[in-house]
Order: structure tokens, then sequence, then C-alpha cells
């Protein structure tokens, strides 16, 4: 049965623009965006890798235009050594681009944001902000949303993109289901121009491994360059891991203040000219912000089954507020690029009579979206420990062993590619045309 045509979208972050972009451009339904913050704070952040898995979505997205004058497009990572020497190259974009056309961008968070907001003028998608939901009605057959201005909207279809702490996730689908707090945080800042930065490399993540944490830099679009020191912090006395907003708040400017102060001593641990530069960076910022990072715990419901009689469910989870990952793989956005194109997939399926039920499209989506998931959050478990504390001696092994690895590599003419991973080059739209074995 077709009875798609409005669709409520919650969150107007990546996963809520980029589904509302895909739906009206491939399904031909008419998406509204209820965001709860004002146009000017909705797309705060710092900056976010994207691999070719998900530049590759963006481009069918056919954001193409939009996003690449406001990206940089990153060839390798460089590490260091906390003496300042090289310890490895590693090109992270060359086989990818190869395979797939389609390289690794970094883009400001806010600039990914106006990007797609970009998008949805083409389609004239309304966007309300300053908009938050007190009660969600899924009926079988509709689903209504009441906002605390007291205004309702109804349609067959609701998307939950409201991100890790999502309120329709709280209200509706999985009240059960709260964030864990990973034991780690990042203080970062984007810096506007330095004038120690070398002129060619416009190109290159950077990086250095310390006994308490990692420090990283990547250039953005323009002149500018993010910075970020990612490092374990445990949670404040006094607060369990499900506070998570109000627990932090309170706490927010000591732990960033303790941060920065533990920044500044590992700053006086590096050395060289990369020293100089990290310190130059960090000197120049002006507006350090703190992030603790927080995963969803696997397993949680991304769809609430319909008790109605021949009802169906109508309110589906995606992005973040479905599976948010720690940030440490840099997927969090090509998952839910992912997400938005497997969806218009199998609703495309629905509207030519292939599925009966949008419970059967949910439950095809939640099948075939687990083991990625899964596969991704151990990536992210994985990375997230490099970022722990460790004894000086464990990185000093760290360091010989890169440092030995470029040079045998350099010995053989050969680059290092060791991050090129099937991850990448994962293509989600391949998954439309397997066989639904369990369904
Ligand atoms: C420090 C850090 C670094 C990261 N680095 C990377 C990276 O390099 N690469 C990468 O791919 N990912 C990265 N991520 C993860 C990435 O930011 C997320 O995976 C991505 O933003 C998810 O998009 P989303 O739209 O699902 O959720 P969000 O980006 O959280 O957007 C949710 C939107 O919903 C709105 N909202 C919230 N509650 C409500 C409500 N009740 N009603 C209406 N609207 C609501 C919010 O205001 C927001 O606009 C990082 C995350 C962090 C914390």
């Amino acid at each position: 049965m077709y009875d798609l045509q409005k669709v409520i979208i919650i969150g107007g972050g990546p996963t809520g623009l980029a589904a509302a972009i895909r739906l009206a451009q491939h399904n031909k339904l008419n998406p509204v965006i209820y965001e709860l913050r004002n146009p000017e704070t909705a797309g705060i952040g710092g900056s976010l890798g994207i691999p070719a898995n998900g530049v590759r979505i963006l481009h069918r997205l056919d954001l193409w235009n939009i996003i690449l004058p406001r990206s940089v497009d990153i060839t390798k990572t460089v590490l260091h050594s906390t003496s300042g020497s090289v310890l490895s190259e590693v090109d992270i974009a060359s086989e990818a681009k190869q395979r797939t056309g389609f390289g690794y961008l970094r883009i400001n968070r806010v600039d990914l944001v106006e990007c797609l907001r970009e998008g949805t003028q083409k389609y004239q998608i309304p966007i309300h902000y300053d908009k938050k939901v007190t009660s969600i009605d899924d009926r079988g057959d509709s689903v209504t949303v009441t906002f605390s201005d007291g205004t309702s909207d109804t349609a067959s279809l609701l998307l939950g993109c409201d991100g890790i702490h999502s309120a329709v996730r709280k209200m509706h689908v999985d009240p059960g289901v709260a964030p864990v707090y990973s034991g780690i945080s990042a203080i970062s800042s984007i810096v506007d121009d330095v004038i120690n930065r070398d002129p060619n490399d416009t190109d290159c993540l950077h990086s250095t491994i310390t006994p308490h944490g990692m420090l990283a830099t990547a250039p953005c679009a323009g002149k500018q360059i993010f910075w970020f020191f990612s490092k374990e912090v445990p949670l404040p006395k006094g607060t369990s891991s499900a506070d998570v907003r109000d627990g932090w708040l309170l706490h927010r400017q000591k732990e960033l203040a303790d941060c920065r102060s533990s920044l500044s001593n590992v700053l006086d641990c590096v050395h060289g000219q990369w020293g100089e530069y990290l310190r130059q960076l960090v000197d120049a910022s002006r507006d350090v912000h703190f992030y603790p990072h927080y995963r969803l715990p696997l397993g949680g419901r991304w769809f609430l089954p319909s008790d109605a009689p021949q009802g169906s469910p109508r309110v589906l989870l995606m992005g973040d507020a479905a599976h948010a990952v720690q940030p440490h793989a840099g997927q969090g956005v090509a998952l839910a690029l992912e997400d938005v194109l497997l969806l218009s997939g199998l609703l495309a399926q629905y509207q030519a009579g292939d599925c009966t039920t949008l419970g059967e499209v949910f439950g095809r989506f939640d099948r075939l979206r687990r083991p990625r998931i899964q596969r991704i959050n151990e990536v992210a478990l994985r990375n997230g420990r490099m970022r722990r504390n460790q004894s000086p001696w464990s990185v000093w092994c760290k360091e010989w062993y890169m440092w030995i690895m470029l040079h045998v590599n350099r010995f053989w003419g050969m680059s290092m590619s060791g991050v090129l991973n099937g991850d990448v080059l994962y293509d989600v739209e391949a998954e439309l045309k397997q066989p639904d074995r369990d369904g």
C-alpha cells in the first residue's frame, strides 16, 4: 500500500538535512524539518573529516558543487614524534580515489550544515527552528508530533534525526537507552591563520601521540587550521554517565581549564619546529571548546513495533539518534549519509509495491545496518585507546616501530597505505541488491 507523502524530520543536523534532500529528490516526498535550536547555533562545532564512503554520497545528493569550495581534499596523515621528527607518512586517499572516484574531505561542521541547508532550498523544504518536541503519537496509520509552543503536525512518517541525546528516542522509541561516556574528552579550536605554517602543507593531517593523549591538526578551507587535544578524562565526581549534559555543564569550565593546563604540560615536551608550531597554534586560539565523547550502546531499538490493529510503525531513528559511535573512527557523518541512502532506496521499493508496510521497510533497514554499525563501533573503540594514558616506554616503542616502518618502506620505494580498508570503499546502495535473507 502506498500512503506516503509528507515526512516529518526532527533535527536539522547532517542526518536530518540529508534525509530531507534525498527523500524529496529520489522519492518525491514532501519533508518538513523541525530543529530545536535557532539557525545561528544549530550548526556550531569544529571540523569534520568525511572519508570516501561519505563523500560519494554527498556527490549522489547532488551537493558536489556546493561542498567542494568549502572543503579541503586531504591526501595524507603525518605522524610526528615528541622530538619533532617525522615518524610516518600515510597516504589515506589515492587508493580510495582510484577505486571509488572519491577521497577524504575535511569541512567545518558549520559549513557542512550550511551546504546541506542550501541543498534543501532547491526542493523548497521548510525548516522550522526553535521547535521543542513535547509528545509523539503514533497511531499506526499516521503520526502526530506536538511542540512546546502548542503547535503540532501530522504525517505518514516521522524520522528522529535529533542526535545522540534524541528526544524522539527518549520520548517514544527506546527510553531505556542512554549515551555512555567513553572516558575520553577533547579540547579543540579553529585558528584563522598561523604565521609559521608551511604554505605547501595544505592537504595533510598531522598528529603526535604522547603519554597523556593525542594532539592533531587539520587544514580547513581558506587559511584556517583546526587542532584538537584528545585525552583520558574521568567523569567528574558526583556525576554518572547518564547525567550526560547537565553533569558536564556544571563541570565544563573546570574540565576545560584542566585540559588546557595538561595540554600546556604536554606541549612543553614536544620539541622541534613541530612543537613550536603547535604552541603557536594554541596561543593564537580564541575560542577553545571542550567535548566529552559519548557513544550509544549497541542493540537499542530504532523503531517501536505498532500495536494498532493493521497499523504499522511510523517512527524511525537515524544517524546519531540511532547509533552514535565514538568520534574516533571519523565515520559519524558518513554513517548518517549511508542511513539516508539506504532508507531512501528501501522506501522506493515500498513505493513500487515491493514491501507492503513501513514495518517491513524499517525491519530491513535495521537488519542491513546493524553489522556495519557494529564494525565501525569496533574501529572507533580501538582508535579511542590511542588517546588513553600510556607509559612513556609504550609511546617510545610505538615511535620506534613507526620510524623503522617508515624507513623500510622508503628503502623499498613504497608509500604506506595501511589505513585503507574496506570501510571507506563500502557502497551502501549495493545492500539494496542483496536478497533479504532474514525478513
Ligand atoms: C568532538 C567530535 C568530533 C567528531 N568528529 C567527526 C569527524 O571527524 N567525522 C565524522 O564523520 N563525524 C565526527 N563526529 C560525529 C558527527 O558529528 C556526528 O556523527 C554527526 O554530526 C551526526 O549527525 P546527526 O544529524 O545525526 O546528529 P547531530 O549532528 O547531533 O544533529 C542533530 C540535530 O538535531 C537537533 N536536535 C537535538 N535535539 C532536538 C530536538 N529535541 N528537536 C529538534 N531538533 C533537535 C540538534 O540541534 C542538531 O541540529 C564527531 C563528533 C564529535 C562530538
